[in-house]
């Protein structure tokens, strides 16, 4: 087999619903992959993935993701990433910590650029300063500090976090994760539990680094008109001073679980009165990453059962006045997707109101069926979205790579959901409620 700059191809193929050809790579030497989507766009991306698995609440990987764009050899200054934002022709340009994985998308119409934003990144993940510098560790991740004579813990990372456990939501899908997850990496807050951020050592913090951001362990994608020589010579050079390892990094389903009812307390504004401030969160394990028409299903499913204060799980709730709101979303970008109804603000004496209007209206709803027409409109609304894949400032290119990442993070096929179709029409629907309020063994109510 020929490899052009280290890399083989493993597979090519055609997809049509993106007009692109999918090439897919191994850097045989660094045991690094690659995936390429071949499409005419001009706004080119490239997006560094690492397959980051938490195994404790210490947000390791979120002050990774903050740390690594503090600088690194080719770059030493402090922010190359507020230079770049500054000096750069880029359409996008960001790090993101999920459950699961770490992402460092770029993207640009400039071919100059954008192979330059490339390198920037490269050598960041690769060569950061984090090694030499435990200065960067003290200030995004945490260090002590005396304010006003008082020893006090601060850090960007565990500032931030002090924020977001400040909102009942965070908490209540922590929560909803810990109790559904309960033998699985997604078990961990990946951003990091204030309480827990500051045991975190910068021996563990540097190590978590080398073991997570080895070659063999990332996902690199390409998307748009890019030039193919320049971008794998680009890749070739970082990747070829890694000799490959096994990261040992397989994430393991999560058995179903039955568990149990938990309460957790959220803080409320000083002088809040806390009355009426109950909330309600129910979490249902949909499948796997594979199980595409059950995904898509249960998309459209929580838009006919919840999309607006009209849909009949919300009216149901609502005309009674037992709470303020009712949300059903679905969370896709992880391996088990799942979905998350929660009924916001209401009192306790109210809750075994609630949870019986649910469990008879789910239960009404498979007995008599849903509004086909209601269906039908959602259906053709996702249709629109697919079809139009309008994302607002968001480059097209990097949701591709967020879509290829949703399967091939897990070991699955990266094509698998930008083929995405329609669903065999009610069966899969009618299926999906009377899964979700009978059946259900992976759940917590
Ligand atoms: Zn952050």
């Amino acid at each position: 087999m020929t490899a052009l700059h280290g890399f083989e191809q493993t597979r090519q193929r055609r997809i049509d619903e993106l007009d692109a050809v999918l090439h897919e790579y191994t850097h045989a030497a660094s045991g690094a992959r690659l995936c390429w989507l071949e499409r005419e766009d001009e706004n080119k991306s490239f997006c560094a993935a690492f397959r980051t698995l938490p195994y404790d609440d210490t947000g390791v990987f979120h002050i990774l993701e903050h740390s690594v764009l503090c600088g690194s050899k080719q770059f030493p200054v402090k922010e190359p990433f507020v230079e770049l934002m500054k000096g750069s022709l880029n359409t996008f340009l960001n790090a993101l910590t999920f459950p699961d994985k770490t992402c460092y998308p770029v993207a640009s119409r400039n071919s100059r650029d954008f192979l330059n934003l490339m390198r920037v990144y490269l050598d960041a993940v690769f060569f950061p300063s984090i090694h030499e510098k435990p200065e960067i560790f003290q200030q995004e991740g945490w260090h002590y500090e005396l304010r006003g004579g008082v020893l006090t813990r601060s850090g960007v990372v565990l500032n931030e976090m002090k924020g977001a456990f400040a909102d009942a939501d965070e908490l209540l899908i922590n929560a909803m994760n810990r109790a559904l997850f309960p033998d699985s990496p997604y078990r961990f807050v990946s951003g990091g539990d204030p309480e827990a951020i500051p045991s975190l050592t910068y021996e563990a913090f540097t190590a978590a680094h080398k073991r997570f951001y080895h070659p063999a362990n990332s996902y690199l994608l390409l998307d748009g008109s890019i030039d193919q020589d320049e971008s794998f010579a680009l890749l070739d050079g970082y990747l070829s001073q890694f000799a490959a390892i096994d990261p040992d990094t397989q994430i393991h389903a999560q058995p179903p679980v039955r568990a149990e009812r938990r309460t957790i307390d959220y803080p409320l504004p000083a002088g809040e009165p806390m009355q009426q401030r109950w909330k309600l969160g129910c979490g249902y394990v949909i499948g796997t990453y594979q199980d595409a028409q059950t995904l898509f299903a249960a998309q459209v499913l929580s838009d006919v059962l919840c999309g607006s204060n009209h849909a009949p799980l919300c009216r149901a709730i609502l005309e009674q006045g037992l709470a303020e709101d009712v949300v059903l979303s679905c969370d896709e970008q992880c391996m088990q997707p799942n979905l998350l109804l929660r009924v916001q603000n209401f009192r306790e004496a109210d809750l075994p109101a609630i949870q019986a209007t649910i469990r008879d209206t789910l239960t009404a709803l498979c007995e008599n069926g849903l509004d086909r027409e209601q269906i039908e409109a959602s259906l053709a609304s996702f249709e629109f979205k697919l079809r139009e894949r309008d994302y607002g400032t968001m480059p097209r290119g990097l949701i591709f790579e967020l879509e290829i990442l949703a399967s091939w993070l897990y070991g699955g096929d990266p094509g698998q959901r930008a083929v995405w179709r329609r669903p065999r029409r009610p069966p899969v629907l009618q299926r999906g409620v009377r899964r979700s309020a009978r059946r259900h063994r992976h759940r917590i109510l």
